[in-house]
């Protein structure tokens, strides 16, 4: 198993249905879906399939009467379907309408998005925020405190800038900004609890597209109180720039011990798999030593040395066989993902590679002997030839899998959910 050296801030626990978050607790996956909520069957097909994927926690969009009436019919057909992952919901603007006037709902969610910057204006704010609060205690639920860059509350802004002003150092407006995101949580949650929520239901995000003002704000929010974090960069984009930003930003933090659930906000190509956003979060985690999800591969990249594509393909094939059986593994294999499988392409680094992994194997590179070592626990066990490698290591791996992690073991982590 990984080592980390990270020491983890000491946040208060709080339970979102089943699933601790904060505390001693491993860092909680989650995600959201893009459905309409009012759309049953879509959202529940999503929701299935990120928790399936690993999501420990989904969050759905409750936007009108509509969406609020579907979701005691999605929690409904999730339990019937044996997935009984957390369903969180997302309010802005009418949330206080909707968690009042939908009483099913605000009873099956797991708990409540808040953004204090869109629960309304003026003398609205604390009377719509408050109901809130109010539907929250009255159904015992915690508040996730979401403040966000592109919807800060704009009347604390615009106090803090002049108060800025006018003092004698002034601060520049990108700092003052910063600061306010982090004072909007802090004082929202410290009025949630003035209204009797008690602060083991609360956590707080401060969410914000910049990787180095992500870092910024949530160094400051996290020493300035014990709340659970919830990160994740907001708006990061698409493919590897929205990958490698929110990696960049979250990677910093989290070895920093700050965090406590973390989203990955991917925005998807057309008709794509929201699921990437899950193993991507699992994949930081992963990576860095910090939770295990799934069996890692490790893969060279391949290089002139390398004369044909079998060994990419076989990478691939690997990494998606393993990530597969994960569903099914996790239960039935306890430990696996923990296991790591090298595939290399040629004599270079290949056979140093695969002696540390649990199971590796090493392609012939140009000009080698057609043949292909077989790595176990260290060991060379078998040399593989011919058109049928892949489907021999694939069955190595299986046989691998089956008698090493077969027996149950202690040291699972059974917080998935489907
Ligand atoms: S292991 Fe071989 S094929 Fe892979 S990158 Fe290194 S030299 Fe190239």
């Amino acid at each position: 198993m990984s080592t980390s050296p990270v020491i983890r801030r000491k946040s208060r626990p709080v339970k979102v249905g089943h699933v601790e978050v904060g505390g001693n607790a491993p860092i909680v996956v989650q995600s959201m879906t893009n459905t309409d909520t009012a759309d049953v069957a879509a959202t529940v097909e999503q929701v299935f399939a990120l928790a399936r994927a690993g999501s420990e926690v989904v969050r759905i969009t409750v936007n009108t009467a509509e969406a609020a009436a579907a979701v005691p019919y999605i929690r409904e057909a999730l339990d019937a379907r044996g997935c009984n992952v957390p369903l969180v919901g997302d309010f802005h603007f009418n949330g206080h309408r909707l968690l009042s006037q939908h009483p099913e709902c605000a009873r099956v969610l797991d708990k409540y998005r808040i953004n204090p910057g869109n629960v309304g204006k003026g003398s609205k704010r604390d009377e719509q925020f408050s109901t809130m609060i109010e539907m929250a205690c009255r159904y015992e639920k915690p508040v996730r405190i979401g403040v966000n860059w592109g919807s800060l509350d704009q009347e604390l802004a615009v106090r803090m800038m002049d108060e800025n002003a006018r003092s004698p150092e002034p601060k520049d407006a990108a700092e003052v900004t910063r600061e306010a995101l982090v004072v909007s949580a802090l004082q929202s949650a410290a009025q949630a609890e003035r209204w009797g929520l008690p602060g083991d239901r609360i956590l707080l995000s401060a969410k914000v597209s910049g990787v180095q003002d992500l870092i910024r704000v949530y160094r400051n929010l996290a020493s300035r109180c014990d709340y659970p974090l919830h990160l994740g960069l907001t708006e990061a984009g698409m493919k590897s720039k929205g990958i490698v930003a929110s990696t960049a930003a979250m990677a910093v933090l989290l070895q920093e011990g700050i965090g406590d659930t973390i989203r990955v906000s991917l925005t998807p190509d057309p008709g794509g798999d929201r699921t990437l956003e899950v193993q991507v979060a699992q994949e930081i985690l992963q990576t860095m030593g910090l939770r295990s999800f799934a069996p890692m591969v490790i893969a060279c990249p391949g290089c002139g040395r390398t004369t044909s594509t079998f060994f990419q393909e076989l990478a691939a094939r690997i990494q998606s066989y393993l990530r597969a059986q994960m569903p099914v593994w996790r239960s039935a294999y306890p430990g696996v993902e923990e296991m790591h499988v090298a595939v290399m392409g040629c004599v270079v680094n290949g056979p140093g590679e695969s002696k540390h992994a649990d199971v590796g194997i090493s392609l012939p590179g140009s000009g080698e002997n057609p043949v292909a070592p077989v790595f176990v626990d260290g060991q060379k066990t078998v040399t593989l030839k011919g058109d049928r490698i892949a489907e021999e290591f694939q069955a190595i791996v299986e046989d691998y899998v089956r008698n090493r992690f077969g027996a149950p073991s202690p040291t699972t982590d059974s917080r998935q959910t489907v």
